[in-house]
């Protein structure tokens, strides 16, 4: 009992729940066992006093004890870099590459995409790369894909035909659909675990491409005041290489 999972509760009590007609003794009986074993579940994990202990943690280790760089950062930011990293809980840039507060501007999201230009598709995106680049003035976008990605799964898994079975998922992984063409003409013979491979680090260089089709991005790399680099964060190695883009891709890194 103890060690059933919260989940499995849930659904043990929606199951109980569903059943038609009176509630009898033993149901009334079963639902107190339930609901015991809800309570002992959530001991195991409480939310609020994760994040209460998260937070003192960062208050009293960092915030107090770094008085200058709050201090400073109270009068405003001055990132030298923008951040596209994937929304996946395992790879924040934050711990990977150890950004100190305001030092990075950051985009997450599904398999760390930069789609195009475009503003009634893609305004969120476009904010944050307009917002970085005119106000800010970060020095470098940095595009950073990395191993067992599962939105790069679901990019190519996507049927031939087009077909869409979730809401927002698939449509928005089509982004790199450029990437996983490439990977399919160049390594049709691999499996489909190593072409996801290829197309984590691939539609890194399709996001570096759109953000080409950005008016302020070519301005900056005309200018030279902005570079771009791409970048990927294998964690079953535990590496990370980097590489930049100068109107052609460099050859990868490790760093
Ligand atoms: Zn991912």
């Amino acid at each position: 009992m103890a060690n059933k999972s919260y989940e499995e509760a849930i659904v043990s009590l929606q199951s109980l729940l569903s059943e038609k007609g009176e509630l009898g003794p033993v149901v009334a009986e079963r639902i107190d066992e339930i609901t015991a074993e809800l309570q002992q579940s959530r001991k195991t994990f409480d939310p609020v006093q994760r994040i209460k202990c998260g937070w003192l943690y960062f208050k009293t280790e960092i915030y107090d004890k770094n008085p200058e760089l709050f201090d400073k950062l109270k009068k405003g930011q001055e990132p030298k870099f923008l951040v596209f990293a994937c929304s996946d809980s395992r790879v924040s840039p934050t711990t990977v590459l150890n950004f100190q507060p305001g030092e990075a501007f950051m985009a997450r999201n599904i398999a760390n995409m930069v789609p195009p230009y475009d503003k009634l598709r893609y305004s969120g995106v476009g904010a944050v790369i307009e917002y970085a680049v005119l106000h800010l003035k970060v020095e470098n976008i940095v595009v950073i894909g990395h191993s067992a990605c599962g939105g790069i799964k679901a990019l190519m898994k996507l049927p031939k035909d087009g077909s869409e079975s979730t809401e927002f998922i698939e449509n928005w992984v089509k982004i790199g659909l450029p990437a996983k063409a490439k990977v399919l003409a160049e390594h049709p013979d691999s499996t489909f675990e190593e072409q996801c491979k290829y197309c984590e680090k691939e539609a890194v260089n399709v996001s570096l491409a759109n953000l080409l089709t950005y008016p302020f991005v070519r301005d900056g790399l005309v200018n030279k005041t902005l570079a771009l680099k791409g970048g990927y964060y294998d964690f079953i190695k535990g590496e990370f290489q980097l590489w930049g883009l100068h109107f052609h891709l460099s050859s990868p890194c490790t760093v």
